[in-house]
């Protein structure tokens, strides 16, 4: 590091937090104790905290610009950080002398805690995914940067009018941001629309044909800089977020023409770019603006590298060995050719030399196995934003096709299947095409979605390059979703087998001849039955929902989505319900047991929305009628997010991974529950696989179709209406709901839910109904003895410690950034 620290930071004792914390609320917030509103007293207790952790954010920003060491580069449309008080005091190793600090002074700081809006810039698994990388690398000391967009409008709130979503925006800066660091000095400016001209440089033998680009019309990025604190080591690396803005030149051309309102329309134009998050999730958006965020904040974060993170004079030609630009899905893959632009017709370079460095520059992750998921970008819309960008594909592109028939031959489908354009139902860039070619490795994130990739969705591209394909399983992050959310668990762990887990989580495999001490095991449910309470409290303070604080704890929270099946786990609901209120199941003969759900839905996204409904209705019915609810209720919480996921998923007995075998990508919920003892009833799918591998088939609950078995019945053809008709206790749970017993008698309401299953059931919930139905009884005849079920719960959080998002990261940096933390 540094000989002398740039700044000094505050004393680390509970007078110099005090002192910190009273100068920040008289100076900067402009107000005293006894006038501060809360909002005040958790700016100042923000700020306050944020200097703590200033002098290792100089510092190790200083290392790396001195030492220049490789770099990773994260590029991610998505960001979905949570709150930022609680991690940052847990990497300041702040916790205690902050609580006491608040007390001297009769504040409460559980009470300022609540005070923070979580910045929601994601929509879910993939934005959260980010976030847990962007804390490992920070805590494993690894030179990297995050870059993204600063969304003025995260994703939407949720709320419930009569128990249908209803969006509202989510004004998550109104109150000021302490956690951000603007830098207009830093501004980029960042081109679209215009045309392209061929012009000759040089003469006579030395004479080239070149191209620029003269664009239309530009915005201007404007750099917001995040810490990301590493967990107690003394690093703080960046997260740079971009926002919009009117270039100032623009303004000032329609001004003097005299058009003020011109003006100011312009400008709000412009600023539109970084306005609002796009709430899909698994399915892309084609819309114009959308390609705008994704080409504004890769030519930001492009040149903000090239030109603000190299020394002045780099030469280019060796820059695959200073960073690598990691590709979260396909919304960064612009970036492709925007460095080639960037070398060919800035710098001045051959477009071979260019296409060497790029090809080395860029890695890609893929997170889908959806086909209506992979991005597509009509080729009249790339063109008319971005015409210099749509030349250089079609470059890459010929030059792609040749390679492939050079291998093949002329198999002309082969060659259609793999062109990086495709001229079906209309002429369309595919991203995922572009971004296969162009990375040094294509990764997906789970063994089976690898696989799957390998074999089904890029399998013409893993035949020609094997090579470039490889698997890193997600990871989540021990200190946010272990250590922060489940302190009950860290403080009996840690008295166990020490604390080195929080930053080592294979050490949690010590635990594993604690699963059998009965005291231990005692200790565990107490946490466990503390969390419920903590969460039983929270959904009465912040819902008004009632749950009984002793039940079977059943979770499934995670975006609304058919693939999902959260329609699977109301049926199963639903049947509860019929056989109880039918009498074929005797209430004491039931595990009593609460349902949540937690799930937003894309606006757009009809169906998904019409689930929600349902759902909301079988509870009130459900929570209402005086017989079943001695035993069963269901709680739909509004607007899931990561704050309520730290409070539910550390209380959860049962955690629902319920997807379609062959569609979940991985899944990083499922690796929360295991890590907090809860025990998962899942198929095989996504990262369930390890899941199962790891915690051993008796402490796992596992059912249904295989990802060959539900191809082969798609191959075949599906009729869902045949298990409808040869299974009883399905066909009353549907016809339950077609008879309008959850809408008022109204056979209208749910009709559409009724006749998709019926009719399409693309997601075969009808397949697998009854494989479900009798897990679940698997899992009540386990719930009722509490010691053994005790025991699984430990064996799950003993053997999940490969979920460590250290353990990605480890993974990416040897297999595909080939980079390293940096030394002391
Ligand atoms: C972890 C997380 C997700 C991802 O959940 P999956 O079950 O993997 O889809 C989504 N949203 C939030 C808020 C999360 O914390």
């Amino acid at each position: 590091m540094t000989d002398t620290p740039l700044i000094t930071s505050p004393e680390h004792s509970v007078e110099g937090f005090v002192r910190e914390f009273l100068r920040e609320l008289n100076f900067t917030q402009g107000t005293v104790l006894e006038r501060a509103s809360t909002n005040d007293t958790y700016l100042a207790l923000a700020r306050t905290v944020r200097h703590y952790l200033m002098a290792r954010w100089m510092e190790t920003t200083t290392a790396h610009y001195r030492r220049q060491p490789k770099a990773v580069a994260y590029l991610s449309a998505e960001f979905l950080l949570g709150r930022q008080l609680d991690n940052a005091l847990l990497a300041a190793d702040l916790e205690e002398i902050a609580a006491e600090a608040m007390a001297s002074l009769g504040l409460d700081l559980d009470e300022l805690r609540q005070a923070e809006v979580e910045p929601g810039l994601g929509n879910g698994g993939l934005g959260r995914l980010a976030a847990c990388f962007i804390d490992s690398l920070a805590t494993m000391s690894v030179p990297a940067i995050g870059y993204g967009i600063r969304y003025e409008y995260g994703i939407f709130r949720q709320t419930f009018v009569d128990g249908r979503q209803v969006e509202e925006p989510d004004h998550w800066l109104d109150n000021g941001s302490p956690w951000e660091f603007a830098h207009p000095e830093h501004e980029v400016t960042v081109s679209f629309g215009g045309h392209t001209e061929k012009y000759t440089e040089g003469e006579g033998d030395d004479a080239v044909e070149r191209s620029r680009w003269v664009p239309g019309w530009q915005v201007l990025g404007v750099p917001y800089n995040y810490m990301v604190p590493g967990y107690r080591n003394g690093r703080v690396n960046t997260l740079r977020l971009w926002s919009a803005r009117a270039t100032h030149a623009f303004d000032l051309k329609i001004f003097n023409y005299g058009d003020y309102a011109e003006a100011v329309r312009a400008q709000t134009f412009a600023e539109n770019i970084s306005k609002v998050l796009y709430p899909e999730d698994s399915t892309p958006q084609g819309k114009e603006l959308r390609l705008q965020q994704q080409y504004f904040f890769v030519a930001c974060s492009l040149r903000d590298f090239i030109d603000q993170l190299l020394p002045e004079g780099f030469d280019l030609h060796r820059l695959h060995e200073r960073i690598c630009f990691q590709l979260n899905d396909t919304h960064p893959v612009i970036a492709v050719p925007e460095l080639m632009r960037i070398l060919v017709d800035e710098q001045g370079f051959a477009w071979e030399e260019a296409w060497e460095v790029t090809r080395r520059c860029f890695a890609y992750t893929c997170h889908t196995l959806l086909p209506e998921a992979l991005e597509v970008w009509p080729v009249e819309l790339l063109g008319r934003l971005l015409p210099r960008h749509l030349e250089i594909i079609y470059r890459i592109n010929d030059e792609f096709l040749d390679e492939v028939r050079a291998t093949y031959g002329d198999d002309e489908l082969l060659v259609r299947r793999m062109s990086i354009i495709a001229e079906h139902p209309f002429r369309a860039v595919r991203m995922a095409h572009l971004a296969t070619v162009a990375g040094t490795r294509v990764n997906g994130v789970a063994e089976l979605h690898s696989q799957l990739l390998r074999d089904k969705v890029l399998a013409d591209f893993a035949r020609l390059w094997p090579e470039k394909f490889t698997n890193v399983t997600n990871g989540v992050t021990p200190r946010r979703f272990v250590r922060l959310a489940n302190p009950g668990l860290s403080a009996l762990v840690t008295e166990a087998i020490g604390d080195g887990w929080v930053t080592d989580l294979d050490r949690l495999r010590e635990l594993e001849p604690f699963a059998d001490d009965p005291e231990f095991r005692r200790r565990f449910r107490d946490v466990k039955a503390a969390n419920k309470q903590r969460l039983v409290e929270l959904l009465e303070r912040r819902d008004g929902i009632e749950i009984p604080t002793d039940t079977m704890l059943d979770v499934m929270v995670k975006r609304l989505h058919e693939y999902k099946r959260q329609t699977l786990k109301i049926l199963h609901v639903i049947s509860l319900y019929d056989r109880i209120v039918s009498g074929e199941l005797d209430v004491a003969e039931v595990v009593p047991r609460t349902v949540v759900f937690g799930a937003k839905a894309a606006p757009g996204y009809v169906m998904a929305k019409e689930i929600i409904a349902l759902i909301n209705h079988v509870g009130a019915v459900v929570n209402s009628h005086p017989v079943a609810s001695q035993v069963l209720r269901v709680a739909f919480p509004a607007n899931y997010d990561v704050t309520v996921a730290e409070t539910l998923i550390p209380a959860a007995d049962l955690s629902e991974q319920i997807s379609l075998a062959g569609k979940e990508a991985s899944g990083t919920g499922n690796m929360k529950f295991a890590l907090n003892g809860a025990l998962t009833i899942g198929t095989d799918d996504g990262a369930n696989v390890e899941i199962r591998q790891l915690v051993g088939d008796d402490n796992f609950f596992l059912f249904g179709l295989t990802e060959p078995e539900a191809a082969a019945i798609a191959e075949t053809g599906y009729r869902p209406s045949a298990y409808y008709e040869e299974n009883p206790v399905l066909r009353r749970a549907l016809d339950l709901v077609a008879r309008g017993e959850f809408s008022g008698g109204d056979r209208s309401v749910f009709e559409p839910v009724v006749s998709n299953l019926l009719g399409e059931d693309r997601f075969m919930v009808l397949a697998d109904f009854q494989a479900y139905l009798d897990a679940q009884d698997r899992v009540e005849a386990a719930y009722r003895d509490p010691e053994a079920w005790s025991r699984s719960a430990v064996l799950n959080v003993a053997r999940s410690g490969f979920f460590s998002s250290d353990r990605s990261m480890r993974d990416y940096l040897d297999r595909i950034w080939h980079a390293e933390p940096l030394a002391d």
